[in-house]
């Protein structure tokens, strides 16, 4: 078996393009590209590097994004009181609402350039009366990022990464999975993505894992239609005759795509390949139901890993229970518990949380990461309390990083299951109360209805 240390440096070989040459580090890129686990780094030393990238973020995004400075002005809040790593809790937080309340048309692009931090490409917008779509494609044709997510509500929250944000984005969530299944990673594997094809849409979860097609030699996807905003709010509309349509074809074209991941099965079984799943558990659930209903298993014991995200709606109103999951993954396709993860991970940063295999307690990334539990005053709460899960994050230099979310975890100072060092949530995240469900869970189960 190859070392950690060797397995990682042929991994990120294979995925160099989103890597900054060492000669051009600065205080983000060591605390990223310069630690070989994201889990295992000493707390002192983890500390160290998380001040020198956060001081030096919150400093270039005060001086650079007048939004942002506006508001540390207001909170009396300058890069001169950050001193100590201590003082990190003084930098303001954004909510995740704020990256929800945009105007429509030719003002959503001028709310985009006021949010963004730096200089912008020029920019230009063709049409008279664009959508959102529209507006996406002129900012990303300019070579942004600017991705998209949505809450069941089909308000998307819009977050605008520039090249080198985005990159970071896909090396983190890559190395987060790699890292937590070794010594399972190896190029020539087959994959299956559970996720809107990556060149076709700006979803955030189905873009950040156009990464796939870099790190393995054989990777496909279950939804390859063209995923919008637009296409997205029709889905979750639950009235109106467009709307009725998209799910009237729902039954019949779902069934393909799960006759097509069964026979990718078969035919990886038969040649003895290593496979890997990634993306919406929905898809595996349904997969799995229609192998129950015909008593049909496989045998990949050793041999397949499955790494789920974007929460475990598989109903409207129903939940799937994680270890289950695990149970009827292990049952069916022979998959070893400890090679089925999930993945936590948002639009709003780059920083991804990922089950352990030894607890499936999710571990958090601490060099260029601060997470953080809130209560309703903003206040950071004691480990072990519920509060709402917040963040700190270095990397993202194109949008001020710092921000609460409406999801209500609990987050203990050690994994009570393995001896990795740093915090972990609990292993299943909920939204607080009150607030709208979010994941990309639905908008999944709705698109698979699409395939044909
Ligand atoms: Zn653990």
């Amino acid at each position: 078996m190859a070392s950690f240390e060797d397995y990682i440096k042929k991994f990120e070989k294979q995925i160099s393009k989103y890597i900054v040459p060492q000669s051009e580090w600065g205080p983000v890129e060591k605390a990223v590209y310069g630690v070989r686990d994201f889990y295992r780094v000493d707390p002192k030393e983890a500390n160290e590097l998380r001040f020198k990238s956060i001081k030096f973020q919150f400093k270039r995004q005060y001086e650079m994004n007048t939004f942002y400075r506006n508001l540390c002005k207001n909170r009396n809040i300058s890069p001169d009181d950050i001193k100590s790593h201590d003082d990190l809790l003084k930098i303001p937080l954004l909510e995740d609402k704020f990256f929800k309340n945009y105007p429509d048309g030719k003002e959503f692009a001028v709310w985009l350039a006021n949010i963004f931090t730096g200089e912008l490409p020029e920019i230009e917008i063709r049409k008279k009366k664009p959508s959102y779509d529209d507006i996406l494609k002129d900012f990303n044709s300019a070579g942004l990022v600017i991705s998209h997510s949505s809450g069941t509500s089909g308000k998307h929250t819009f977050i605008p990464r520039d090249q080198r944000t985005f990159n970071m984005a896909e090396y983190i969530f890559a190395k987060a999975v790699v890292t937590m299944i070794y010594p399972f990673w190896d190029y020539d594997m087959s994959v299956y993505l559970l996720m809107p094809n990556p060149f076709k849409t700006f979803l955030f979860a189905g873009k950040v894992c156009s990464v796939l097609y870099d790190a393995v030699r054989d990777a496909r996807c279950a939804i390859d239609r063209k995923v919008t905003t637009e296409l997205i709010s029709l889905l979750m509309r639950s009235k109106g005759i467009k709307a009725k349509i998209l799910r009237f074809s729902s039954a019949l074209s779902n069934r393909k795509t799960i006759k097509r991941i069964v026979s990718w099965l078969e035919e990886n079984e038969k040649k003895g390949r290593k496979i890997g799943f990634i993306g919406a558990p929905y898809i595996l659930y349904e997969v799995m139901e229609y192998l129950k209903k015909r008593g049909k298993t496989f045998d990949f014991k050793d041999r397949g890993a499955v790494v789920t995200g974007g929460g475990w709606k598989i109903q409207e109103d129903k939940r799937l229970p994680v270890d289950m999951f695990r149970e009827d993954v292990e049952k069916i396709f022979g998959i070893n518990d400890e090679l089925c993860l999930d993945l936590y991970g948002m639009v709003e940063g780059n920083g991804a949380a990922i089950h352990c295999p030894e607890g499936h307690y999710l571990h958090l990334p601490t060099t260029f990461y601060y997470p953080l539990v809130v209560d309703k005053n903003m206040e950071p709460v004691d480990y072990g309390e519920y509060g709402r899960f917040a963040f700190l994050d270095a990397t993202t230099y194109s949008y001020p990083g710092f921000i609460v979310t409406g999801d209500r975890v609990r987050m203990l100072e050690h994994c009570p299951v393995c001896d990795r060092f740093g915090p972990v949530l609990e292993p299943e995240v909920k939204r607080v109360r009150g607030e709208e469900v979010r994941g990309c869970a639905e908008e999944v189960r709705r698109m698979l209805s699409l395939e044909s």
